[in-house]
């Protein structure tokens, strides 16, 4: 009957919610467990320009669980963004990077901008600049070293606030970019009032962008309109030669993909920069 189908679906339902409830909790433990034990490490991933050169890095966390292996950001950073934990997550990526940085300065080898990807939550804190600072101070890195990557929900949200904290960001020389641009909401106005340096096309406009009008389209839209903001563009996800070769005549400036580079733990990537190629035409 339909009674006894609703019951049953019912039942059903309240057990799948259980159970996505249940292994959330148990994926936030072992987060904290993971932050406790320091299972997290860091891949970067290069953006070149059109003739190559790798001009920055961006750093991807990743996590190897030890019963469960690698879990994905994609899995693991919406879940820590529920709680503090994102804060922790963040600080953690923040000192990795500053101390990879460092490490690179000491060895004189070539050293290039590095992007850290930041949470809303964490953009926000009471505390993020004040933090950055010191920890810039610690290290003893100057912020020009350093970009970060924000997404555009935080931006729209709580956008006197973050007016705020990217101008205190620029006056540490930090660059800020905006990334997954074209799949949230900003408005042209938010855009014209944020002091930002960089948009990133996101991924899903790039894949055919070789192939279909309406993601050419968007493409060429964003690589315009930075233009006439006077941001820089970086497209990523790029993945062929015609999808990158399409997005230089369109005038985009910078690329990241596995086309070029996939991420990569820091040792080949030191490595990467270091070699007389990275600096050439190839
Ligand atoms: P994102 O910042 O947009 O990073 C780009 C993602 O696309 C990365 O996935 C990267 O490995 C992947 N990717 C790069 N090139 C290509 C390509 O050519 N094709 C395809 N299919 N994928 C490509 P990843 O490392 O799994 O990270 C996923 C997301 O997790 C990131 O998206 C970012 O939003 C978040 N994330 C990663 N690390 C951190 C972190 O340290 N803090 C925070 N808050 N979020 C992070
Ligand atoms: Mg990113
Ligand atoms: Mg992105
Ligand atoms: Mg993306």
């Amino acid at each position: 009957s339909a009674k006894f189908h609703g019951r049953d679906n019912f039942k059903l339902y309240t057990e799948k919610m259980g159970q996505k409830a249940q292994e959330e909790v148990s994926l936030e433990r072992r987060i904290k467990q993971a932050i406790e034990k320091d299972e997290f490490s860091v891949a970067y991933q290069p953006k070149v320009k059109a003739d190559k050169t790798v001009v920055s890095l961006e750093a991807l966390i990743r996590w190897e669980q030890p019963e469960l292996g690698l879990i994905s950001p994609k899995e693991f950073i919406p879940i820590a963004e529920q709680s503090n934990l994102i804060v922790q997550i963040g600080e953690i990526m923040i000192d990795k990077v500053l101390g990879q940085l460092s490490e690179w300065i000491d060895l004189d080898s070539r050293v290039v901008p590095i992007a850290i990807n930041i949470s809303g939550r964490q953009l926000v804190a009471e505390d993020f600049v004040a933090h950055v600072e010191k920890k810039l101070t610690e290290h003893g890195i100057n912020g020009e070293y350093l970009e970060f990557e924000i997404t555009e929900g935080i931006l729209i949200q709580d956008i006197e606030n973050c007016i705020a904290v990217l101008n205190q960001l620029k006056a540490l020389h930090i660059k800020v970019s905006i990334d997954d641009f074209g799949t949230g909401y900003s408005s042209l106005s938010y855009l014209k009032k944020l002091p930002l340096d960089i948009l990133k096309i996101d991924r899903s406009f790039v894949n055919e962008c070789d192939s279909k009008t309406e993601d050419a389209e968007i493409c060429a839209t964003i690589i315009n309109l930075a233009k006439n903001l006077s941001l820089l563009t970086v497209a990523e996800g790029v993945e062929t030669q015609s999808q990158f070769k399409t997005l230089q005549k369109m005038g985009c400036q910078l690329y990241q993909g596995y086309y070029f580079h996939l991420p990569q733990e820091a040792k080949h990537i030191h490595h990467l920069l270091n070699q007389p190629q990275a600096l050439s035409v190839s």
